[in-house]
Order: structure tokens, then sequence, then C-alpha cells
């Protein structure tokens, strides 16, 4: 009997072991011995890891080449490794893309990563029916209630494709309709192109682009005031902290107001504002932005335009944006916005102090503010540098700096005088350490003498 029960005993362990070994088996066969959520990880960490000679990156969805990640190298470096430097490489400080954040995400890493499953929320909408995390809108409201930038409570929330998408959906929210003749769309000179651009380009009976606010003033055209008005404050080109100059209906594009970029004296509370994740935590790449409105009417023409365009926006930038608010809003904010105003004050600090040795060059004045969020008075400290040619011949500003291999962007472009020239300061490091060089040569040049860092 005891025999049996043994044998009994022994078989049913046995087959236990071979399915365990099965299952095992099979574990390894399909993922390597990792859960889904680890294999994915692991993926990630291991890209991350090369080094591409600290002059480039490579990414889980980057080009592969002989079963390797390619290496995407920064500007002026080459190779597969980006190991080799041109030296005589302009310094390139057109774009605003804001990577001057990087460093603060690389130091965020374990809380800032995002794993998303294969069935990640598949669906068109979320449990309650609508295209917008209901998580993400209270994100969204922590980080303007802390920074004490925007008033949201009370007010409409609308998510976009980076706030570029929201610009048009405004334009169109406050046009009238059916009107005898089209809102007249205006905007400050220099301002941001792609209110132009869009306006233009998205032609339509209800709006029309007239161009700069005081020339409209200037010319009396003060009796039809059917204008929706851009505000850009702090202003794209200059810094400045705009207001409105034609009273009317606006649309105020908060796209850099955070404290990284100025001081913040009072929330922003205007009928229609814009902003966007790429200059709040750099993460322009991830496209999103988002509206805050006071009016039911305009806040559902909005919709509607949404509605025809595109169904909302990706959950899975959604779930990636909810996790980076989550790291922008620990300990109220301070890391962050610490990380961001140090980065660019020292940039601010070396830039002036290179411009102060220049009479052919000048840049924009600063004056300082009180900041509520940092609770002190602070000089601004705005994502570009606004370039002037003082020199009479030389009213082409930015053919002047490509002489001395800098580029930035034209005054045209923001239809105003060639004789200005916006430089990003915004960018990498790298790109940083190399405008300035440049710059001090140039600058030492005209001092009759030559200079490097
Ligand atoms: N508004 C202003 C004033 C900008 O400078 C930019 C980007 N450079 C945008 C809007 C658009 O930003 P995004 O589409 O990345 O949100």
């Amino acid at each position: 009997m005891v025999t049996t029960k043994k044998y009994y005993c022994y078989g049913l362990c046995l087959l236990i072991s071979v399915a365990v070994n099965i299952l095992f088996s099979i574990n390894i066969y399909a993922g390597g011995g990792l859960s889904w959520s680890e294999k994915a990880a692991a993926e990630a960490e291991e890209v991350a890891a090369i080094s591409c000679s600290g002059h480039g990156r490579s990414y889980v969805d980057g080009l592969i080449f002989e079963g390797q990640p390619v290496c995407e190298c920064f500007q002026c470096y080459g190779g597969t490794d980006c190991s080799v430097l041109s030296s005589e490489c302009a310094a390139d400080a057109n774009s605003g893309d804001p990577v001057f954040l990087e460093p603060f995400w690389m130091q965020h890493a374990t809380d800032s990563a995002v794993v998303i499953s294969g069935w990640h929320r598949m669906s068109y909408h979320y449990a309650d029916g609508t295209a917008m995390s209901k998580e993400l809108e209270k994100y969204i409201c922590k980080v303007h209630s802390l920074v004490g930038n925007a008033v949201t409570k009370g007010r409409y929330l609308v998510f976009r494709i980076g706030s570029t998408q929201l610009l048009n959906a405004a334009v169109y929210a406050l046009s009238s309709e059916n009107a005898s003749s089209p809102s007249n769309v205006l905007a400050s000179i220099p301002f941001y192109p792609m209110y132009k651009e869009q306006t233009m380009f998205f032609k339509s009976e209800d709006f029309q682009f007239e161009g700069d606010t005081n020339s409209w003033l200037s010319n009396n055209w003060t009796n039809n005031m059917d204008v929706v008005e851009f505000v850009t404050s702090p202003n794209n080109p200059d810094g400045e902290l705009k207001q409105s100059v034609l009273g009317g209906k606006t649309i105020y594009d908060h796209a850099y107001f955070w404290p990284h970029f100025t001081p913040i004296p009072a929330p922003a509370d205007h009928d229609l504002m814009i902003f966007t994740l790429s200059k709040l935590t750099g993460h322009a790449g991830a496209r999103f932005g988002w509206a805050i409105i006071k009016d039911k009417q305009v806040y559902e023409k909005v919709l509607e335009y949404i509605s025809m365009a595109d169904l909302g926006i990706s959950r899975d930038t959604q779930l990636r944006v909810l996790k980076l608010l989550n790291v922008a809003v620990e300990d109220d904010g301070k890391p962050l916005f610490d990380f961001s105003y140090n980065k660019l004050r020292n940039r601010w600090d070396r830039l002036t102090n290179v411009f102060s040795k220049s009479r052919r060059f000048s840049i924009q004045k600063r004056r300082p503010l009180h900041c509520n969020f940092f609770n002190e008075t602070r000089l601004p400290s705005p994502a570009y540098a606004w370039v002037k040619c003082e020199r009479e011949e030389e009213d082409d500003c930015g053919a002047v700096l490509q002489a001395g291999k800098i580029v930035g962007r034209a005054g045209s472009k923001f239809s105003t005088s060639d004789r200005y020239t916006r430089l990003s300061l915004i960018k990498s490091q790298y790109d940083f350490e190399l405008l300035m060089q440049r710059l001090t040569e140039l600058v030492s040049l005209e001092n009759g003498h030559t200079e490097t860092l």
C-alpha cells in the first residue's frame, strides 16, 4: 500500500516537472525567459546604452544596419559611431528644438520611462466615450496651478497634436460664420510665421490674414473690429511679454510662458490660451499641445474642427505625457524648473558677456520682473537671442552671421527687417558650445584679434 502511494507520488512529481519544463521552454523560446515588459525594457536599455561616442543617439525605432541600431549623429559629427568631427562646421542656431532639457530626462530616466503593451487602448475612445485622458487633464491643471501661470478652474481643456494644430482650430473657432466679410487675423511684428502661413494655407471664406496690428491701428481700420489677434507672450522671436493691441478676440499663444523662459508675474486668464509640451518639458517630438478655453461655444467649435480633422490625439502620446508630467510636478516642480531656468540663465550670462564686447551686434534688452513661482525678482531668459546688426551697411544680418559660420533665422521670417536674426538658445549643450565658439570668434575679429573659447 505504502509502495503504491510512493509510486503514485513519483509519477505526479514527474508529470509536474515535465509540465513546468515545457512551460519554461515555451517561455524561453517566446521571450528569452523574460516577461513582455521585461523584454521591452531590456531592448530599450540596450539601445539607449549605445554610446555613439557621446556625439549621437540611437533609438529603438531608428534604422537598423547589419542587425545593429544605427547611431544618429549630432550636427558636425559623422561616421558609424559619430566619432568623426568636421571642424569647419557652422553653428546651427536656427530651429527652436528644445533639446536643452534632454539631460534632465536622462537624470530622471527611471521615473519617466513608459512601457506600452501590444493591446494598450486599441479603441477609438476612453471608457467614458471621450478622446481625452481625464487623468492627464488633472495633471495639466496641476502643473498650471503649481506654476501659477494660468487659470484652469471652470475652463474647458482641449488636447491637440502639438500647439501647431490648435492655432488654426482657434482661428476657425473665433471667426464669424456667414458674415458679409471674413474675420481679420492679425499679429504684432515681429511674430511667429506660422500664424500667417497657416491662415493663408487653410484659406476660408470666414477668415483672412491681415498682417500687423500696429499698421491696422495706424491705418484707422478700427471701424472693422471683427479681428482675431494672435498675442504671443513671451514673444517668439524677442521674448517680450505681450498684451493685446486691438482689444478684440484674442488667441494667447503661451508656448513660452514657463519659469525657464520668463518670470511668472500672475496667472494668465484669457479667453483662449494655447500651451505646448514642446517648450514645457522639451518633448517637441511627442507632439502634444493644449488649449484652455473660457467660452463653451468656442470650445464646441474647436471640438467640431477636431472631429473633422482627426478624431483626437494618440492615446499612446497621452500615456507618455502623463508619465512626463508626473515627473514635472514632483516636489512642486522645483527639480524641473530649477534645472531648466539655471541652464538658460547660464547660457544668457555667457551670451550677454560676448555681446557686451561688441558694437557691431546687439541683442534684446531684458527687464527684471517678480516671478511668483520662484518668489523673487529675476531677469527673463528667453528661448531666443534676437540679434541686430548695428552697422548701417550690414542690413542682412543673417548673411553677416553666416559668414562667421553661424546659422540663424532671418528677421523677414518674422515679418520684420533682415537687420535682425533669431538665434536659438534651447538646443543641446553641444550646439550651444559651438554657437558660443563661433560668436566669440566673430566678436573678437571685430575687436581686431582672434580669440577662441
Ligand atoms: N507657438 C510658438 C510661439 C512657437 O514658437 C511654437 C514652436 N516653435 C509653436 C507655437 C508650436 O509648437 P508645437 O507645435 O511644437 O506645440
